[in-house]
């Protein structure tokens, strides 16, 4: 059993070799027959390791769906994934998934939610209550340690999702839209929090968003996915120096570039979305193809 508590950058040595994670030929279909829909269809995707790679697409793209086959909770159809060069089975104490949806405790104050793998996992409650308080300090929450999550901001839940996932010093972390429904001053702040605490551990870094602002201010390689069956559109690496100013992002040429780049891509997709859900709209997309290729 790993020690829990401590993610400090001496921690990530060999005791917890970050993973990679690779998906192979990746299908994943939700009904039966010829209710049957590929959500995921000949997905292929490479997770380095010790990097942050952002996942970005539409909504209703299918990553989501990507993150739990990841995940474990659920089973390709077709494919493989391999996580730290094993098959994944099922869920694996080396991935750890933050979804968008709050899974704190409500009957349990920050302190108590951040404690409760730690213990659960059998570690004394002396050192687990340690490592929580450390990581309450780092998510800037000491003050707030016995506030209830009812009793915390939208801002503050999600940081004590942060620590609490982060005390498992896992190898790999997986956080899908984390901070979607926050008011965009939080979302900074969240996004600067969360850099931060991605820079001072080596991990592998896995971030599912649909803001190529927040994608390509975190990421080290941006991987653009294609709308419904989701597929990998394009992989760009971001050679952008750390730590990144958010405000000051776009006047950099580079960062302009994968911007342009990916949103080209990702409006196409948006619009195979839009022409998927209704005849008009399907007109309406070709018309605006039409003008655009005139233009
Ligand atoms: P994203 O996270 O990119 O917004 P999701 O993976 O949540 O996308 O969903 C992609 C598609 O898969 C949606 O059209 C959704 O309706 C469908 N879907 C997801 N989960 C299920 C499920 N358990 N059963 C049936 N359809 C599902
Ligand atoms: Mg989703």
């Amino acid at each position: 059993m790993m020690s829990v508590g401590r993610v400090h950058k001496s921690d990530t040595g060999s005791r917890n070799r970050p993973a990679a994670i690779e998906l192979r030929g990746v299908r994943k279909a939700y009904g039966l027959g010829r209710f049957a829909k590929d959500v995921v269809r000949d997905c292929s995707l490479t997770v380095a390791a010790n990097r942050m790679t952002v996942l970005i697409g539409p909504s209703g793209a299918g990553k989501s769906t990507l993150i739990r086959l990841i995940a474990g909770f659920e089973k390709p159809d077709e494919g493989v994934i391999i996580v730290d060069g094993k098959p994944v089975t099922g869920p694996g104490s080396n991935r750890l998934v933050v979804f968008q949806e709050s899974a704190l405790f409500p009957w349990m104050t920050a302190e108590q939610n951040v404690v409760y793998g730690p213990t659960a996992r059998g570690e004394s409650y002396a050192a687990a209550r340690r490592g929580a308080a450390a990581l309450l300090e780092r998510v800037g929450l000491t003050g707030f340690r016995g506030h209830y999550p009812r009793q915390l901001s939208g801002g503050m839940q999600r940081r004590v999702e942060l620590a609490r996932a982060l005390v498992n010093n896992p190898a790999i972390m997986i956080l899908d839209e984390p901070f979607r429904g926050l008011d965009a001053m939080t979302r900074r702040l969240m996004l600067d929090y969360y850099a931060r605490l991605a820079s001072e551990s080596c991990r592998t870094n896995l971030f599912v968003t649909t803001d190529i602002d927040e994608a390509i201010f975190l990421a080290d390689t941006v991987v653009v996915m294609s709308h419904l069956p989701t597929h990998v559109r394009r992989v760009i690496e971001v050679n952008l120096s750390k730590p990144r100013d958010y405000t000051a992002l776009f006047q950099d040429d580079r960062a302009n570039a994968i911007k342009v780049e990916a949103l080209a891509l990702l409006h196409e997709e948006a619009m195979r979305a839009f022409a998927g859900g209704s005849r008009a709209a399907a007109d309406f997309v070709e018309s605006y193809r039409r003008r655009i290729a005139t233009a």
